[in-house]
């Protein structure tokens, strides 16, 4: 009684699609651009190279974008101002 699997026969010859996902999962490199990605963070913006970034950080926009995230930041809102105060009037005995 043989037991046998059946594809015992493609044991020296490997399968055309096995062989296909192997090639592919070694053949790319699972590796990233080494390139790293600068972005500004207060403007969203992505830049090519370091240059592009520097000129940017240097220039009114960013900076104006900057300003605008601080002055946001330290001046709370005008509507928390102060504690509640109750509503509690002299009532008249
Ligand atoms: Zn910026």
């Amino acid at each position: 009684m043989q037991l046998q699997a059946p594809s015992d026969a493609d044991e020296k010859e490997m399968d055309p699609v096995q062989k296909a996902v192997i090639n592919h999962t070694f053949g790319v490199p699972l590796v990233k651009t080494k390139r790293p990605v600068i972005s500004c963070n207060v403007c969203q913006i992505r830049f090519n190279s370091e240059s592009q970034a520097e000129a940017h950080y240097k220039g009114n926009r960013h900076a104006r974008r900057v300003k605008g995230i601080e002055t946001s930041k330290s001046r709370p809102h005008d509507a928390d101002k102060g504690p509640p105060r109750p509503h509690r009037l002299a009532l008249p005995a």
